[in-house]
């Protein structure tokens, strides 16, 4: 019997991961608008640029980085922490809080297993621009080609999803109001990675671990791979200056001393600037962690709202995203 066809639209982690489990049931396809998968999983010179770490009470995405093989390392904590306050630096010793890992490799090793796996190749390039129903089918249409499916899956941010494609029937207004209010989880972040030769921090009693008012990074960390030592920021919403990298690198000076003074490279992803990631209503940052989750279907059933923000468990995070796979599935 010819199998149901099913259109994911996305390839991160959550549309990745629902392909790998629908994909002996059904014939599946997933379709991405960048030129590449991951979505907000992203590394560049070996550097985790959106997600680095996972927690120990997260079940689900720890079993799958255990099934496909890959491993972790702990975020290092060890040392003393510094605070870039307005009178000068101080150390302290930050309380210990739940431990976190990293994928060997980077998390982009996540991805690249996960499409291993697929029985068919993700059609980059397909910005999917309006669903219509016609019939018993869904009628897909992206910027290169149309495509026929019987369900169509989408794990984009629920805030893309409403502004990015269109609807014929259209959703209704209270589905439109629903999705707008669910924030795109670090739509907002930008992340700034500074490459070392030696992680002088780790030397002088440092964990790496620094908290900044004055910026340009805010909350800074130690993220040294397996071969590169380097340290990583978040931006801070307000940071606005002439010379981003020279006013980085002052501050890690400032607070690491003169070694940090001479990096061997400085990387930046404002994710803000994605429009694969981001809309505008995401440019505000988050006072907290939304409690996301949430269940939407349009046209009869056969278009499914998914991806890490409807995930009603660690919704936003890696997590949420493997969560909102394995609910969907169990729910086709
Ligand atoms: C800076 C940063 C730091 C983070 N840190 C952590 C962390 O340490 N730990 C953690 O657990 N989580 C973290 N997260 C969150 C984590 O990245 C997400 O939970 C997860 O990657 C979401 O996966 P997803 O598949 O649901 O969504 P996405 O990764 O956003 O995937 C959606 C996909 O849809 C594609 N797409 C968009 N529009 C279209 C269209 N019209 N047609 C076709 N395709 C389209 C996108 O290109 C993308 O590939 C962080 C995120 C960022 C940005």
């Amino acid at each position: 019997m010819k199998k149901e066809k099913i259109l994911i639209v996305g390839a991160g982690l959550s549309g990745l991961y629902s392909a790998v489990l629908l994909q002996d049931l059904y014939d599946v396809e997933v379709l991405e608008a960048r030129e590449r998968t991951g979505g907000r999983i992203l590394a560049i010179g070996g550097h985790d640029m959106g997600p680095s770490w996972v927690w120990g009470h997260q079940k689900n995405i720890l079993q799958l980085i255990q099934t496909l093989g890959l491993e972790l390392f702990s975020q290092n904590i060890k040392g003393l922490s510094v605070y870039d306050a307005p009178e000068g630096v101080q150390k302290f010793k930050a309380p210990v809080g739940a431990a976190s890992y990293r994928i060997k490799g980077g998390l982009p090793q996540l991805i690249s297993a996960l499409e291993k796996r697929l029985h068919t190749p993700v059609r980059l390039n397909e910005k999917v621009i309006s669903l219509a129903q016609s019939e018993e089918k869904i009628v897909l249409k992206t910027v290169s080609a149309y495509h026929e499916a019987d369900k169509v899956i989408i794990t984009l941010p629920p805030r893309l999803a409403i502004e990015s494609i269109a609807y014929s029937p259209a959703l209704s207004s209270s589905l439109v109001s629903q999705l707008q209010h669910i924030a795109t989880w670090m739509g907002y972040a930008a992340k700034c990675v500074v490459e070392y030769s030696e992680a002088f921090w780790r030397e002088e009693g440092l964990s790496g671990f620094g908290v900044s008012h004055l910026g340009p990074l805010g909350e800074i960390h130690d993220a040294c791979t397996e071969d590169k030592a380097a340290l990583f920021g978040f931006v801070h919403s307000y940071a606005k200056f002439d010379n981003f990298e020279e006013a980085v690198i002052g501050q890690l000076t400032r607070l690491y001393g003169k070694r940090a003074a001479n990096p061997l490279a400085v990387y930046v992803v404002d994710w803000k600037k994605e429009q694969f990631t981001s809309t505008t209503l995401d440019h505000t940052p988050l006072k907290e962690h939304p409690s996301y989750g949430f269940e939407a279907t349009h046209m009869d059933g056969k278009v499914l709202f998914a991806g890490t923000e409807s995930a009603l468990r660690e919704g936003g995070y890696l997590e949420g995203a493997v969560v909102s796979a394995i609910k969907l599935a169990k729910s086709l």
